[in-house]
């Protein structure tokens, strides 16, 4: 795999022999296979996979002649800190976010001071940051039913529906449209409930003469989506209408900003800045967006503090969002795709 092929290659450069990869986001980057319960040692030797009898036959038919596969039916700690030994590595990386503590320690004890543990923090992470086609293909795969999606819901709404059928439907809608499931829980908000940026869906009914956020994104092949989309029910507002324009604004600022070289922390600062104009600095309560890919958060990290310089083939959220609290909130999120001269909008079909 090449994936796994330029990980080995990374892992001089960190002065290190071996790296332990145990979140299974990472897992699955470099061997494309989902499996929760697993581990791998990367050295110049390649990638042996730690897994338990539930996943033997899988991997057997997957990992033909790619990996080598350990099957261990006791502790898999053991057995990795052996793998280190036999190849007589001295300094093995691990995923400091993601090996409990008490995993550590069993894996050092077996290791017996003859192998060193060193963490390391988001290193394969920082491989993922940029996609590649095939991903891209994934991604385009999971925003296309998510689109579907908005769609369908659209024709759904009206008042009297309950925030928790409107979440049980698109869930539904989503699965039966090849997608493993949604990405994170559904958010569904109406009237005062969308002015919490992460509302759980309630049994309050849809009202008329209100408004609707829904933020929505969907697993395909591992790789995920992210769109948040608002709705109002009959009359609009003044207020509603403008806090919209400026939103959907600020996101375009933003969003014109967009192209390889520029420092992820200036396109937040673009649209905060706008939002900050006109006087609601302070209802824009988060970031301004985030990677996607194998996780629904992950880098580039798109806020005010971030130093990280965009690269062609990026992909994360642009989400401006403005919150009323005890009156509404309006998000608008689409996902982006960092182009050679500026960025491609993946979700800009996606009706507003
Ligand atoms: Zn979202
Ligand atoms: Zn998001």
């Amino acid at each position: 795999m090449n994936t796994a092929r330029d990980f080995i290659k990374k892992l001089n450069l960190n002065g290190l022999d071996g790296f332990i990869v145990s979140s299974p986001s990472n897992l699955f980057y470099l061997t494309q296979f989902s499996n929760p319960d697993a581990f791998a040692l990367v050295s110049s030797y390649g990638l042996t996979y730690f897994t338990d009898p539930r996943y033997a036959q899988s991997c057997k038919e997957k990992f033909k002649g790619l990996f080598s596969v350990k099957i261990i039916s006791g502790t898999l700690f053991s057995s990795i800190a052996k793998a280190c030994l036999e190849s007589g590595l001295k300094r093995v990386g691990f995923e400091e976010r993601h090996l409990p503590y008490a995993e550590y320690k069993k894996i050092k004890e077996y290791l017996k001071g003859k192998t060193l543990l060193v963490p390391t923090y988001a290193v394969i992470e920082g491989l993922r940051e940029v996609k590649g086609p095939k991903e891209i293909i994934k991604i385009k795969k999971a925003l296309e039913i998510t689109a579907s999606a908005v769609g369908f819901i659209k024709d759904f709404i009206r008042p009297g529906i309950k925030e928790i059928e409107v979440a049980a439907e698109l869930e539904r809608f989503i699965r039966y449209q090849g997608a493993k499931s949604s990405a994170f829980d559904i958010i569904v908000g109406s009237g005062s409930n969308s002015a919490y940026p992460h509302h759980f869906p309630t049994s309050k009914k849809l009202v008329d003469n209100s408004n609707l956020l829904i933020d929505l994104g969907v697993e395909y092949l591992g790789y995920k989506s992210d769109l948040t989309r608002v709705f109002f029910l009959g009359k609009i507002n003044r207020l509603y209408r403008r806090i919209y324009a400026l939103v959907a604004k600020a996101q375009d600022i933003a969003i014109k900003k967009i192209r390889p070289g520029v420092r992820a922390g200036v396109i937040d600062a673009a649209s905060r800045k706008y939002i900050e104009s006109k006087g609601y600095g302070k209802n824009f309560v988060h970031c301004l967006g985030h990677g996607v890919g194998l996780d629904i958060h992950e880098m580039p990290n798109i806020s005010g503090k971030s130093q990280e310089i965009l690269k062609e083939g990026m992909v994360f959220t642009v989400e401006p969002g403005i919150y009323l609290p005890g009156k509404f909130g309006v998000r608008i999120e689409d996902m982006v795709l960092v182009t050679k001269r500026g960025c491609e909008v993946l979700s800009g079909a996606i009706n507003k």
